[in-house]
């Protein structure tokens, strides 16, 4: 359903303090404490991250002045929750520096997108549902929170435990590559430099001229010939066509796959399992040693580059296979990443394909979070991000049950 973010009230003052809290935490702050306890410790990892990197990273989001720069919105809904996915467009400027100075900057205007979810009207959550506590992180459920933590005391009402934001993006332009560029110019030549000697001979014989013609005139007439065309597709944009089609000619498989999982699963979204996958991705590329992790059955690949930061531009599914009730996705993410090589820094796109696994036993816990799951032996919540045994009977909680585990990721 589309939405007009530009009138909405309420989505606005959201999506505004949101922005507010997210240059706090660049500034040093905490993560935005609208957002999912997921995305809040996926933020510290990659601060982490950025340390560990020697690197300091700064950003500042601003307005621009002017006519209204909201982007179109839209909105998706399941039982329990709303979500809205909506963005405007910002001027960031984002530096980045090592122990030397400065190795990065860049100054532009940048779509800020953001999913938040809300509950849907006069939805109410079971008092039993799982959530991580807004103020210290801790799990616990919905009735303890409007009681007070059991960690820190602090009560809830429901209007401060949603809405909340599930997933950021931005987009930018890719600045004019000039080294691609040049790449494409070169590879253009050199195809029309081979054409102008297997083309050009047969035209000359045909008109009755010698073939020797086309020994000396087969590489001016490639050069001429291949930077005309460079020209004619980088002045109708076709570059950059070809770079906003980036996936989607995966639609086909990722429908399909849609289809046979709400077989198994009625309340399976493409836009949770969407967020899903980015989280991984994140913990995959921030975290110090994703082993840790319950949710990651692999390990990061050791020539995988230094991911500085990522936002996910599409994703398409390149195979499944759903054995009973074990399903398991092999999908590509397409990134815009910035890349931190050899003391430089390159804004790029970045594929990635995982694959990822879970077994369905039953519908999507909706509003679910590894961060405070609920124990189905005593019903205790706990995180189960890193520990495999409920801390309250010691049962061995099986993720992969739950929740979307990645078995492959390169
Ligand atoms: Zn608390
Ligand atoms: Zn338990």
């Amino acid at each position: 359903m589309k939405i007009d973010f530009d009138t909405d009230a309420g989505l606005k003052k959201i999506y505004g303090t949101y922005t507010g809290q997210l240059n706090q935490w660049v500034e040093g702050g905490e993560p935005p404490k609208l957002a999912m306890q997921e995305i809040r410790c996926a933020m510290e990892q990659q601060r982490e991250h950025w340390k560990r990197s020697g690197l300091q990273v700064h950003q500042k989001i601003k307005g621009i002045k002017g006519a209204s720069r909201e982007l179109p919105g839209v909105s998706y809904q399941d039982r329990m929750f709303v979500n809205h996915i909506v963005g405007s467009e910002k001027m960031i400027t984002t530096t980045i520096r090592d122990s030397g100075g400065e190795i990065y900057r860049w100054t532009g205007e940048a779509g800020l997108v953001l999913v938040i979810q809300e509950l849907k009207k006069n939805t109410q959550p079971p008092q039993d549902m799982a959530l991580s506590c807004p103020h210290c992180g801790a799990p616990a459920t919905l009735a303890q929170l409007e009681n007070g933590c059991p960690f820190c005391d602090t009560h809830f009402v429901m209007e401060e435990l949603y809405p909340k934001v599930t997933n950021q993006f931005t987009t930018r332009e890719h600045s004019q590559d000039v080294k691609q560029d040049l790449w494409r110019l070169l590879l253009f030549l050199a195809v029309m430099i081979g054409l102008a000697f297997t083309v050009m001979p047969e035209e000359f014989r045909s008109r009755g001229l010698p073939e020797e013609y086309s020994r000396v005139m087969g590489v001016p007439a490639g050069l001429i010939a291949g930077l005309i065309l460079w020209g004619v597709c980088k002045a109708l944009g076709i570059f950059k066509m070809a770079e906003d089609l980036r996936g989607g000619g995966k639609l086909i498989r990722s429908l399909q796959f849609r289809h046979q999982i709400k077989k198994l699963d009625p309340e399976f979204s493409t836009e949770y399992f969407r967020d899903r996958a980015m989280n991984l991705f994140r913990m995959m590329a921030y975290s110090e040693d994703p082993g840790v992790y319950t949710a990651c059955e692999c390990r990061r690949p050791d020539s995988w580059e230094n991911v500085l930061d990522a936002s996910l531009y599409n994703f398409g599914v390149d195979k499944y296979r759903i054995n009973g009730n074990e399903c398991s996705v092999s999908i590509t993410l397409y990134l815009d990443a910035l890349i931190y090589k050899q003391g430089k820094v390159k804004y790029k796109g970045k594929k990635v394909r995982m694959t990822l696994r879970k077994i369905i036993t039953e519908p999507t816990n909706l509003g679910f979070s590894v961060k405070a799951v609920s124990c189905p032996s005593c019903a205790g919540s706990f995180d189960a991000e890193k520990v495999k045994c409920c801390p309250y009977c010691g049962k061995e909680y099986d993720l992969v049950q739950h929740d979307w585990v990645v078995t492959e990721i390169r």
